[in-house]
């Protein structure tokens, strides 16, 4: 095929959660003046409410946005992240650090593992983590924006006020904001020309009004509105590898000062989040429904929170996987509206960034290419695919013996994408990484030893150092790592000082 032949002018969001005024926000900033955009929402339908933790890669969209950084955190209450701590995913009382950022010096051979596993087998090295300034700092509770030797951070912010944030700078740049209720998703009809039959031609609203595009963006959430059930775009389903298919969530006030991260627990039946902001924490429960019912979720998460309750506890069910594409005829899917898999590693809202940047590097200005959309749907896979990876590499090497839930995800038969993945590490100490993937190296060196493994084997090039420059080489790292965290202020007083002008 075949160019659909018509220009492309007038584009509908269907929904304004967080996938909808990120994309919202893109799109004017740059093709504002060309476009028409309208968004629709409806306030009584509301939003998911939830995904308030972030990864470094946010920090671009907000510079092609030009979005000031201390507003938006004041306009958010938003907090620095240096990583996620993970409590009890390797067993119980076993925890690890994923930090963003690297750990230590690689060699252009062999990367910094190799000469912390030669240490540690002269008993010369210490914590892993300790070679890492982000963690360093996570656990000293500091951050600043340092020049030389700068952290690699995201932010944790709340969610709904992320959406209005967004929505100011996109009605700034022309958007048009329409409030109500889509009742019925209209499509051309066959006399439209064969290009067209069977394209989205406009939402019916509740009130009978019609919004009518040329290109739609589903942002509408886990209905999927469009792409799901208008066009029938099929599902595919990961529940094998990704048992949890529920969450709940709440609010609490924050009863101790805001730390820069993210903590994640495991529990028999799933695990657990806390994400502090500057008011208030978020917290809430990912959990299999077959070991944790949805009448009990509720009163178990408020167990196991502290501070007082700000918001009621509220049941989410979702289907890890994803759409069998996300573009299909003249819709695009954004957000929960394409797929999901879980917020281990804050994922999402990544997602809907390289979505949006995607369609604006692939705007059908001149009308729909096939070749644009099948790579446009090939990328998105990709993207999905790796991250489920990651994350059930999480669940999978686990030495955990209270529930059914453990022992399935650790005996479970994995895709080959992972298990290769995995084997290396462990035999060779070897990690490499496709330019186009999320996770780097250091990602997934740190989960791997955090979840267990130990490679067998070290680069020989890390047997060339002697005992004494091995010794200085991991003790220089050690102690930069410390002295640049010993000069950072409480991570608290910094986010307030940042945000008073605001
Ligand atoms: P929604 O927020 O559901 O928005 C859907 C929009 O569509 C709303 O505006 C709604 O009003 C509108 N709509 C729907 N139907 C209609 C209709 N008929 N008429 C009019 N309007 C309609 N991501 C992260 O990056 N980090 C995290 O820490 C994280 N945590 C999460 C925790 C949980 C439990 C879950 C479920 C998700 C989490 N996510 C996280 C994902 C993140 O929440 C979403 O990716 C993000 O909020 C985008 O959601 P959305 O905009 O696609 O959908």
């Amino acid at each position: 095929m075949n160019t659909t032949p018509r220009t492309f002018h007038r584009v509908v969001i269907a929904g304004g959660g967080t996938a909808g005024w990120m994309m919202a926000a893109l799109m004017s900033k740059l093709l504002g003046k060309r476009l028409d955009i309208r968004l629709v929402e409806s306030e009584e339908i509301g939003t998911v409410g939830v995904g308030e933790a972030t990864i470094p890669a946010l920090l671009t969209f907000h510079n092609l946005l030009g979005i000031n950084e201390a507003e938006f955190m004041a306009a958010t209450n938003a907090t620095f992240k240096l990583g996620i701590h993970f409590e009890g995913w390797k067993a119980i009382g076993e925890n690890y650090f994923h930090s963003f950022g690297s750990t230590g010096n690689d060699h252009w051979s062999a990367g910094f593992q190799h000469f912390w596993l030669k240490g540690r087998e002269w008993g010369l090295s210490r914590n892993y983590t300790d070679y890492n300034p982000e963690t360093v700092a996570a656990f000293a509770n500091r951050f600043a924006h340092v020049q030389r030797g700068a952290l690699n951070y995201a932010y944790h912010l709340d969610a709904s006020r992320y959406a209005k944030f967004l929505r100011g700078m996109s009605e700034a740049h022309g958007v048009q904001r329409i409030e109500g209720k889509i009742a019925r998703v209209l499509q051309h009809e066959v006399d439209a020309g064969a290009a067209r039959a069977g394209d989205i031609a406009a939402l019916q609203m509740e009130d009978g009004s019609r919004v009518e595009g040329d290109l739609f963006i589903d942002c509408t959430g886990f209905r999927s509105l469009l792409l799901g059930e208008t066009l029938g775009v099929g599902y595919e389903d990961w529940s094998y590898w990704l048992p949890c298919d529920r969450a709940v969530a709440v609010q609490t006030a924050s009863v101790r000062e805001a730390w820069p991260y993210t903590r994640s627990i495991a529990h028999r039946f799933g695990w657990q989040w806390r994400i502090p902001l500057q008011h208030r924490v978020g917290n809430g429960l990912v959990y299999s429904s077959k070991e944790l019912s949805d009448a009990d979720a509720p009163e178990v998460l408020r167990q196991n929170v502290e501070g007082e309750l700000l918001t009621q506890p509220r049941v989410i069910r979702f289907l890890p996987g994803q759409r069998h594409k996300v573009w299909e005829r003249n819709c695009v899917a954004v957000g929960l509206a394409g797929g999901f898999v879980e917020p281990l590693e804050s994922t999402s809202i990544h997602l809907i960034q390289r979505h949006a940047i995607r369609l604006m590097q692939l705007f059908p200005a001149g009308g729909i290419s096939q070749a644009d959309v099948d790579e446009f749907n090939l990328q998105s896979k990709r993207d999905l695919e790796h991250i489920r990876d990651f994350i059930v590499l999480h669940y999978h090497v686990n030495a955990r013996n209270d529930s059914a839930l453990w022992k399935h995800v650790r005996e479970m038969d994995l895709l080959p994408s992972l298990r290769h993945r995995i084997e290396l590490f462990q035999q060779t100490g070897r990690v490499f990484r496709p330019s186009d993937e999320l996770f780097a190296e250091n990602s997934w060196i740190q989960v791997m030893m955090g979840q267990g493994i130990t490679p067998e084997r070290h680069h020989p090039v890390a047997d060339l150092m002697g005992r004494e420059e091995l010794q200085k080489f991991l003790g220089d790292i050690e102690l930069r790592a410390r002295r640049l965290v010993d000069s950072l202020p409480g991570h608290q007083d910094y986010v307030a000082q940042l945000c008073a002008p605001f």
